[in-house]
């Protein structure tokens, strides 16, 4: 079998990290009897660059005619790179919004996986800890408050701004869906966020899950209101195994899930349609200050790759080959600069890949 990936190597740390990550999923696919073919498109920065713009038809059509795409990260230092002399709509971000629209991608996967070796970084206490935690976030990216109606008004001398949260039963099931097939995969527990005691967007959120969940009986389905899961998330988050939620409460409770993991070269993310394809990139920025210095943590990316693996590609023994290596890298005390404690060996961003390639393919 043969998969096609679009690669955006993307500006500042992205070459270099996805690197590390193409080199990690060609030792995957040599051991697991698969394919990859690689097709490089710009976007942000390095599409400006090379096109005046942040994403071209072309960098859409490839990734289109690709089953997934892994993103390094776009973006430079907005107080020194020419980019942001740029209008809004022509700087890097505008391209990755434009590509997140063009590819409507509108479920958000965002995991938050405490590594034992990496406890210290954790922000929470050791009796919270516990056993550690490993949940993800579905987060709807497409629908709701950000993208409904705005308006500012004036009335009687005073201004008034109006925002809009719609949300239909279809932009309602197309990701309970994706979210009850996530946990399928997973641990089969589903706990799906919501203001039900008071919106009626909520209301209809927690009755179309419900719906749903019939077709899923081997996932259980628990409700739970936002205020209560952000409060949760710092005293117990070991309770989660995937959480949904709508636009708003996700950018929310996402950012507070990938704080208590405490190291930010290590979260993944996820950009998922309505079919297998999916765009895979880590959660962190382009990271300018450290490009071009060698000691960037590709981890993160790697992770999304095994994402890519595992939702659009359905290896998911491959997927689990690079999680495990990655763990037994951390658990073998290789740390890259932002990860480093006393009693570490120290890597660079190559190394890091080299090493956990290694134990893909079994070294
Ligand atoms: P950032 O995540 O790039 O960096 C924040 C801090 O974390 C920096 O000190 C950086 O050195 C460090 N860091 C980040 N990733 C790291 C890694 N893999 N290894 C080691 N250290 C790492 O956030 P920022 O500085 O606010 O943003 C920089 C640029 O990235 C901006 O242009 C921003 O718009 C862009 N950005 C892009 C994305 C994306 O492509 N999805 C997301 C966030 C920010």
């Amino acid at each position: 079998m043969n998969y096609k990936i679009a690669v955006i190597p993307g500006d500042g740390i992205g070459p270099e990290i996805v690197r590390e990550a193409r080199k990690v999923l060609d030792q995957a696919a040599a051991r697991f009897g698969f394919t990859l073919s690689y097709t490089e498109l710009l976007l942000g920065g390095a599409s400006i660059d090379a096109h005046g713009v942040p994403l071209t038809q072309e960098t859409i059509e490839g990734a289109k005619s690709s089953d997934a795409v892994l993103m390094g990260s776009i973006g430079g230092d907005a107080r020194i790179s020419p980019w942001y002399k740029l209008e809004p709509s022509l700087r890097p971000e505008a391209g990755l919004l434009g590509i997140r629209k063009a590819l409507n991608l509108f479920a958000n996967l965002r995991p938050a996986y405490l590594y034992d070796e990496l406890r210290a970084a954790c922000p929470l206490k050791e009796e919270i800890i516990g056993e550690g935690f490993d949940l993800m976030i579905v987060r709807e990216l497409t629908g709701g408050l950000y993208f409904g109606e705005r308006k500012t008004i004036e009335e009687n001398g005073s201004k008034k701004a109006i925002d809009t949260l719609v949300y239909s039963e279809d932009e309602i099931r197309r990701i309970a869906v994706k979210a009850f097939e996530i946990a399928r995969k997973r641990r089969g527990r589903l706990c799906s966020v919501d203001k039900a005691n008071v919106l009626d967007s909520s209301r209809l959120w927690r009755a179309v899950t419900e719906e749903v969940a019939k077709d899923y009986p081997d996932v259980e389905l628990s409700h739970m209101l936002v205020d209560n899961c952000a409060m949760q998330l710092v005293k117990d988050p070991g309770q989660f195994d995937v959480i949904l939620t709508e636009n708003m409460f996700g950018d929310i409770l996402s950012d507070e899930a990938s704080m208590i993991t405490g190291s930010i070269g290590m979260l993944s993310s996820a950009s998922l349609n309505e079919t297998k394809f999916g765009l895979y990139e880590p959660s962190h920025g382009s990271a300018p200050d450290i490009a071009g210095k060698g000691i960037a943590n590709p981890i993160a990316t790697i992770l999304s790759a095994a994402m890519l693996l595992r939702y659009s590609l359905d290896q998911d023994e491959a997927a689990d080959a690079v999680e495990e290596a990655v763990k037994s890298v951390l658990a073998e005390g290789y740390r890259t600069a932002d990860l480093m404690s006393e009693g570490c060996i120290q890597t660079g961003t190559e190394q890091m890949g080299d090493l956990i390639a290694g134990k893909v393919a079994g070294k």
